[in-house]
Parts: structure tokens; sequence; C-alpha cells
């Protein structure tokens, strides 16, 4: 039977961009030991305060259908956080609770593009972002970005690509590069957004990752409030992932728009689930300073590991999980470097090619695991990547 164009072309036809990670994945299945520095995930699991409290709330009874829009609490304490952050009125109404932000990003580009409409990301992107965007029917459109403006995008691309286009995707901080956007860059993205009338959608899913500089929400610029559509989520700033819990933030209408969408699609989200997030919302900040601690130190680990050679040269390592390294003096791709890394040292990273054109060259390093494995990691890849410049 014949299955929609649209599903049949999630993918865009070409590799999903994880073929080293499933290639490690087998290796391990085979029983090779393969050291996954690959997925975004904590090496810590969930924090068993957090899971009492979501054993608590099973006991109680709360595991019926929850409120399709979110708990009520949940979304006021998400709104509460926001407002205290950025300072823009927020209220629950202005919330939408989703199974992660991977569905915020789903709903939110639903909610503002037609079938047919360009849908502009910026590349490096996250993996998945050009299958959200033909997921909903819209066309994905690169913005490129060079790696002398570490990855930033300059005003002149974002203006040559928005005419006419429907909505714009950025991720600060950003997954791969690790890069912070600095206010000249989002007042950048902001003037394009109004000047060409476009919705931004605003992935800031690694907002407690900051390890140089300052997190801005672009929803706090002038004028951005009412095109602005904030994908949160608390994967990563609770070590959450397989809870799947997360959010967007946005306008009143269209939130209320999206509200139909999940009405549709997901109906909602375990109410447990809502309820243990929100008891770690209510933890404040220590709890969350405690979950990134680990990356800022291995973020420091890296540069101090890297400072005495120039083969392996990182990209501004400024927030999230991950550090970008620039391999091009070895003259391979990431991608065969990659490759070549996990062949010899049974070391998995992600080649830069998996997250665009614009990453070529590049490997992306996840720092998820311990401090010690860590560093022998990065010590083998220098040796490695040294023995490549000389042969
Ligand atoms: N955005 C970015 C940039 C990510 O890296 C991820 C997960 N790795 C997500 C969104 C989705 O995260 P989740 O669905 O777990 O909230």
């Amino acid at each position: 039977m014949k299955l929609s164009h649209r599903i049949s072309h999630i993918t865009g036809g070409g590799s999903d961009g994880w073929d080293v990670f499933y290639r490690a994945k087998a290796m391990i299945a085979a029983g090779t030991p393969v050291l996954e520095l690959t997925q975004g995930e904590h090496d810590i699991r969930t924090d068993p305060v957090i899971l009492e409290a979501m054993h608590a709330a099973t006991l109680a009874g709360k595991t019926g259908y929850s409120p399709v829009q979110g708990d009520p609490a949940l979304r006021a304490a998400v709104a509460a956080r926001i407002e205290a952050a950025t300072g823009v009125p927020t209220t629950p109404a202005n919330i939408q609770i989703t199974p992660g932000g991977q569905a915020g990003l789903f709903a939110a580009h639903h909610a503002v593009c037609d079938e047919g409409d360009t849908a502009l990301y910026v590349d490096p992107y996250y993996a998945t972002y050009p299958g959200t965007l033909r997921s909903v029917g819209a066309i994905p459109k690169p913005i490129v970005t060079r790696a002398a403006d570490s990855f930033r995008p300059q005003a002149a691309d974002l203006n040559a690509a928005a005419p006419g286009a429907a909505s714009l995707l950025i991720n600060t901080p950003n997954n791969p590069t690790g890069v912070v956007y600095d206010a000249a860059t989002l007042n950048n993205i902001a003037q394009a957004c109004i000047d060409h009338d476009l919705w931004l959608i605003s992935d800031e899913v690694y907002d407690t990752q900051v390890w140089q500089g300052t997190h801005i929400s672009p929803r706090s610029l002038p004028g951005m409030a009412e095109r602005t559509l904030v994908v949160g989520s608390m994967s990563k700033s609770h070590a959450m992932t397989g809870s799947r819990i997360g959010w967007i933030c946005g306008p009143e209408p269209a939130i209320a728009a999206i509200f139909n969408l999940a009405n549709n699609t997901t109906y909602g989200v375990a109410s447990f689930v809502q309820e243990a997030a929100l008891f770690a919302l209510t933890q404040g900040d220590a709890l969350e300073e405690k979950i990134a601690a680990p990356f800022r130190r291995r973020r420091d680990l890296t540069l101090a590991l890297l400072a005495h050679q120039n083969v392996l040269r990182p990209v501004p390592a400024q927030g999230a999980m991950y550090v970008m390294l620039d391999i091009r003096a070895t003259g391979l791709t990431g991608e065969e470097f990659a490759n070549a890394l996990l062949d010899a040292h049974h070391i998995a990273v992600m080649p830069g090619e998996s997250f665009g054109a614009a990453a070529a060259g590049h490997i992306r390093v996840a720092m998820t695991v311990d401090d010690d494995a860590y560093a022998a990691a990065l010590e083998t890849l220098v040796e490695f990547a040294q023995t490549l410049v000389v042969s």
C-alpha cells in the first residue's frame, strides 16, 4: 500500500546522519566494548528525589488522563520560571506541556507552517531539524554559517534567506557547536524576523548549560514575544531524557491552537511525570547546577587537554554538553575521521557532516562519560589525529 509523500520523505532520502552511532551499537552488540561519545545523554540517571516524587504521584493515583494542555500547577511553574529568567510577562495561558522538546519542535512548526511553506534553520543543526520540518509538510532551507564566525548566523545570510519564508528555527546554547549566541547575533535574528514577518522557533533546551557568556531568550527582545515560540525541556536541565517532558511557550492564540493539535495527537503527558517535573522545578537552581556541573568541568578539562596542540581545534565551547573539534588539519572529512577512530580505538564520536554541510571537517564529542574516561579518550583523540598529520 502507498504511504504518504510526507512520511516517506521525512529523512529527505539520504542518511539520517547516525551511521557511526549505529555502527558503534552493532560493535557493542557483537561484544566489542566501545566508548560512546555520541548521544546527548547524561552519565548520571534522573536524581532519586525526582524519582521518589514520581513514585509518590503514581501511588497517589496520578495514573489517569491528564489535562491535555498540561497540569495547571506545572504550567504555572514553567510560566513563573520563564518570567523570572526573561522579565517577559508569562502566564499559564502561554504554556503548552509537551512530551519532550522534540514533540514541542514538531508542534511549534505544525502551528506556523502550511504545506509547502519554507522553514528556515541554521546549519550546523541538531540532527532531527530537517526531518521535523519535512514532517509538518514544510520545505527546510538551511542558513549556512561558517567556522570563522563561530557558526553564528550573519545578518546578510539571514536577510538573503528570509524573504517568503514562514519561520526560522534557532538553537542557543547550540547543539552541535556548543556556541551561545551573543546579543548582537540575537538582535540580527530578531530584526530579520520582524522585517520579513517570520515566526521564530527558539530551541532553548540547553538553557541551564552555559559555561561562558549569558543565555538570552530572543522572546525577550523588543517586538519578539508575539512572534516567538520557545521550546523548552527537562531532558537536559534535570537529566529526565526518558521521562519525555517539555513545553512550548508562546502567544496565547498560538498556544490555544497547539492545544487542538495536542488534543488530536499526544492527548497529554503522563500525570505522574508532570508531578515529578513540578517537584523538580521547585527544587531551584541547586539541583540544576548539580546536573550541569560535570559538563562544565569536562569543558574546562577539554580546553586544558587541547591547549598544547593545534591539530584538533575546538570551536568556542560556551554551552551544552558537547565540544565540536575542527579536524581539518588531519586531511580527513569528519566522517572518515569518526569511522577511522571507531575502528582504531573503539571510540565513537559524531561526524560534523551529520549536522549539516557547514560542520564538514569537524567532529562532535559528547562529554557524557566520567572525567577520567573522558580525559583518556581526548588524549587518544589527540594522539590519533597527530598520527594522521604525520603520515
Ligand atoms: N533540541 C536539541 C538541540 C536537542 O539536542 C535535543 C535532544 N538531544 C532536543 C531538542 C530534544 O530533546 P527532548 O525531546 O529530549 O526534550
